[in-house]
Order: structure tokens, then sequence, then C-alpha cells
């Protein structure tokens, strides 16, 4: 399952095949940034300034150690809040009630009062808080083909998810270990 989050920490792309093809980082592409911006419905102004690219680059890389650490078991300490919330402390907040979900009541919404990528950033360290704070820390997870790594939130209900697909990850490992079964039998 993809979150506003999980994306932004897969716009390094690897080619899960293994055929050695280097990472190609497309954060800082045209495409990928009019593609992101247009899933999650965020505005900014396309493409990222050299200032800006530098932030998002950095939130990427505190976000994806992070990950790394709730992939492996482990737990969130003072440390990272500290960081998540220095990062939160950059953009202000304004408050408004918008309708609830399918129109039934009500609902507060934060939204970040800067516009533009700040708040592109803001919307991702919200999506994260949500999912590793708030919600199932335990069911982030990396992908094991060691080819591919894509960060995933697994929504299967024993949280069984091993492969970020298994059309493509989780059936390349299956083939390849069945061969290397063959090869030594
Ligand atoms: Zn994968």
């Amino acid at each position: 399952m993809d979150l506003l989050w999980t994306d932004f920490l897969n716009s390094v792309w690897r080619d899960w095949r293994g055929t050695g093809k280097p990472p190609e980082d497309r954060l800082g592409q045209r495409d990928w940034q009019t593609r992101f911006l247009n899933k999650w419905e965020l505005q900014a102004p396309v493409p990222a300034g050299p200032d800006e690219l530098k932030a998002l680059v950095r939130l990427r890389t505190f976000l994806q150690q992070l990950t790394e650490k709730l992939a492996a078991g482990e737990q969130i300490d003072q440390a990272d809040v500290d960081g998540l919330n220095a990062f939160l402390k950059q953009t202000p907040v304004i408050r408004t009630i918008i309708k609830g979900e399918n129109g039934k009541g009500w609902r507060l919404k934060s939204v970040a009062a800067q516009q533009g990528w700040a708040q592109v950033m803001d919307a991702v360290v919200t999506s994260f808080i949500q999912t590793a704070i708030e919600g199932n820390p335990e069911r982030i997870k990396i992908c094991e083909n060691k080819d591919c790594l894509w960060v995933f939130y697994d929504n299967t209900r024993n949280r069984s998810k091993r492969y970020c697909d298994d059309k493509t990850c989780g059936n390349l490992i299956k083939v390849r270990k069945f061969r290397e079964r063959q090869k030594t039998e």
C-alpha cells in the first residue's frame, strides 16, 4: 500500500530485477515532482529550487533512517522524536474545521501556513507520524528483495507481506530460489 511518505521515500528507483543498473534518484526530476504532487493533491512550483531540493533530500534521508529502524523491529526513541519535532517546527499550521469523512460530521484539519515545498514536506512528515507514531509502525516494511528495497505499508491481516509486490519481487525471488534448489539437487 502506498502512503504519501512511502511514495516520497521511494523516489529512489532501483532495478528490482537485479540487472546491476545503478539506482536512480528521481526526486530532482520534473516528471517525478509533477506526478507526486498530482497524486497527493499538493501544490508547489516545479521544479523545486536548489535549496528546496536540499531540504527534501535531508528529510528523505532522515525518514529513511527511521524507516530502516522500524522495519528492523526497533522502536522510535527520544532522539528520533526530537528530529521529527524539528521538522514540524519549521512549518506553522493553520487549523480549520471541515466536513468529516463521507460528508458526516466535522473534523479538525491542520494545513501548513506556508505554501509550496515547505507545505509538501510538512504533509510528508505528518503522514509519516500518522503511521509511525500514532498508527502501526510494525506494518512498515522494506521489500526483502535486496535489489528493490521499496518501502511499503503492509496492510495484510497477519502482517505477512515480505515483498513490495508478489507479482514482481515476490515472484522473482521465488523463481530464483527454485532454480537454486534445482541446481543443488
Ligand atoms: Zn520489491
